[in-house]
C-alpha cells in the first residue's frame, strides 16, 4: 500500500490522480488531500476518500471546512505553511506536488528532507531550483517520479538503460491551438481562443503556458534537471497528435519512444506505483484512430517564450527562476484581460533584463528573486495595460 499525500488535490492532475487512486484502491492510500481556494471540492474528496489530514490554505475558508468536517477524524489545516509541515508526516510514502507555480518549491523541498519521494507535476520548482533539488534527492535518498507526461515518456525510455548512452532526446510539443499562426494573428487572440487546447483538458495557467509554447520551454529545463542533460542534448519536435510523448536517441542511433492516448492518468498511475504496471479500467489506443503521425519544427520567431527558456537555462543562475516569476505574472495578466498574448512574451523579455545576473542562488535566495522578478513584472504589466485598454 503507497500512502500518498496529494497537494493541489482540487486540480486538474489533483482530480485525475483521484482517479487512479479510486481505481486502485488496495494499492493507494491517500493521507493527505490539499486545496487553495475550493473547499467545497475538497470537503467532498475528504469525505470519499477519509484522509488523515487536509489542508486549505486559504485561511477565509479553513472555518467552513473544519465545520464540514467536524463528524470525522481528519485534521483540518491551513495557511501555506502547513503544506510545508504536513508532507513530513510520518505516515506518507510520496508526495504528489499538483499545484501550480512557485509556490511547489518550498513543499517539495520539505518532503525531500522528511525522505519521502516526489512524483512531481509542478514543473515550475525544477524550472527554478532543478540543480538544488535533484541534488536534495540525491542527498536525502529520496526519488522523483515525473508526472508531466513527455519527461515520463523519456523515464520510461531509459529504463534499463545507461544515461551514458544517451545521445539527445526529442520532447514533443502538440504546437497548441496557435500552432502555424504568425505574430500578427497572435496580437489579436483572445483568453477563451487560448484557453482551448487541441489536446489536452488541463488548468488554465498550464494551457495559457502550452499556447505561448512557455510550457515547452518549462519542460526543456525540467528535463535538464531530471535526466542531468545539456541543453544541447534537448530538441524539441511539434507533434500534433500528442500521441508519441517523447523519444530518446542513443549513441548508436536508436530511437526509444514511449505513446499512448493523451490521457494525463497514464503518467500519473507510473509515477505513483512505479515500478509496478498494474491493470485499470482506462480508454486503449486504437490504431486506426491515428492513422498519421506528423512532426514539424517548432516556430521560435512566432513563440518567443520557447527561445526565452531556452535562453534563460542557456545563462543559468537566476535567470530560470525570474523567466518562471515574470512568466506567472503574465499569465495571470493575460487571464485577467490586461495585456494581450504578446505582451507576455515582451513583459518576460523585459523582466530578464532588468535583474541582475547571479550564478549561484541558495534556496533561499530564490525567495527574493522571486518576489523581485514579480514586482518588475507586475509593474511592466500595468504599463503595458495603459496602452492594451486604449
Ligand atoms: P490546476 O490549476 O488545475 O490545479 C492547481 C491545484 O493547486 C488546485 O488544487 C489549487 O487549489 C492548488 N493551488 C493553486 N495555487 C496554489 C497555491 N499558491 N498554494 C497552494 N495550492 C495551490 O493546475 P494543474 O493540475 O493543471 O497543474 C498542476 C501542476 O502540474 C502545474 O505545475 C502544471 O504545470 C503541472 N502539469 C499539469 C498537467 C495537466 O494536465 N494539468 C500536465 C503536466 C504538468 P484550488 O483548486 O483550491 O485553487
Ligand atoms: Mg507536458
Amino acid at each position: 500500500m503507497k500512502r500518498i499525500a496529494i497537494l493541489g488535490a482540487t486540480g486538474s492532475i489533483g482530480t485525475q490522480a483521484l482517479e487512479v487512486a479510486r481505481e486502485h484502491s488496495s494499492l493507494v492510500k491517500i493521507e493527505v488531500l490539499t486545496a487553495a481556494n475550493n473547499a467545497e471540492l475538497l470537503i467532498k474528496q475528504a469525505l470519499e476518500f477519509l484522509p488523515k489530514t487536509v489542508v486549505i490554505t486559504e485561511e477565509s475558508k479553513y472555518q467552513h471546512v473544519k465545520e464540514a468536517l467536524s463528524a470525522t477524524t481528519i485534521e483540518v489545516l491551513t495557511g501555506c505553511n502547513a503544506l510545508n509541515d504536513v508532507v513530513k508526516g510520518a505516515s506518507i510514502d510520496m508526495v504528489l506536488t499538483a499545484l501550480v507555480g512557485f509556490a511547489g518549491l518550498e513543499p517539495t523541498v520539505s518532503a525531500i528532507q522528511a525522505g519521502k519521494d516526489v512524483a512531481l507535476a509542478n514543473k515550475e520548482t525544477l524550472v527554478v531550483a532543478g540543480e538544488h533539488i535533484m541534488s536534495l534527492a540525491n542527498q536525502y535518498g529520496t526519488k522523483i517520479l515525473p508526472v508531466d507526461s513527455e519527461h515520463s515518456a523519456i523515464f520510461q525510455c531509459l529504463s534499463g538503460e545507461s544515461l551514458a548512452s544517451v545521445e539527445k532526446i526529442y520532447l514533443t510539443a502538440s504546437g497548441g491551438p496557435f500552432r502555424g499562426k504568425d505574430r500578427s494573428f497572435l496580437a489579436h487572440i483572445t483568453k477563451r481562443e487560448a484557453l482551448k487546447h487541441p489536446n489536452w483538458i488541463m488548468g488554465q495557467k498550464i494551457t495559457i503556458d502550452s499556447a505561448s509554447l512557455m510550457n515547452k520551454g518549462l519542460e526543456v529545463i525540467e528535463a535538464k534537471w531530471l535526466f542531468n542533460l545539456s541543453i544541447e542534448q534537448i530538441e524539441v519536435i511539434v507533434h500534433p497528435q500528442s500521441i508519441i510523448h517523447s523519444l530518446v536517441q542513443f549513441n548508436d542511433g536508436s530511437l526509444k519512444a514511449q505513446l499512448g492516448l493523451p490521457d494525463m492518468k497514464l503518467p500519473i498511475q507510473y509515477a505513483l506505483l512505479h515500478p509496478g504496471r498494474p491493470t485499470n479500467s482506462f480508454q486503449r489506443f486504437d490504431f486506426m484512430d491515428y492513422p498519421q503521425l506528423s512532426f514539424e519544427k517548432p516556430d521560435l520567431e512566432t513563440f518567443a517564450n520557447l527561445r526565452l527558456a531556452y535562453h534563460a537555462i542557456q545563462q543559468g543562475g537566476n535567470m530560470p527562476c525570474i523567466l518562471n516569476a515574470a512568466n506567472e505574472v503574465a499569465v495571470a495578466a493575460f487571464l485577467s484581460d490586461e495585456i494581450g498574448f504578446l505582451e507576455m512574451s515582451a513583459i518576460i523579455e523585459e523582466t530578464m533584463t532588468l535583474i541582475p545576473f547571479i550564478l549561484s542562488p541558495s534556496l533561499v535566495d530564490y525567495v527574493s528573486i522571486d518576489r523581485e522578478a514579480r514586482k518588475i513584472a507586475s509593474d511592466l504589466v500595468t504599463k503595458k495595460k495603459k496602452v492594451y485598454q486604449i
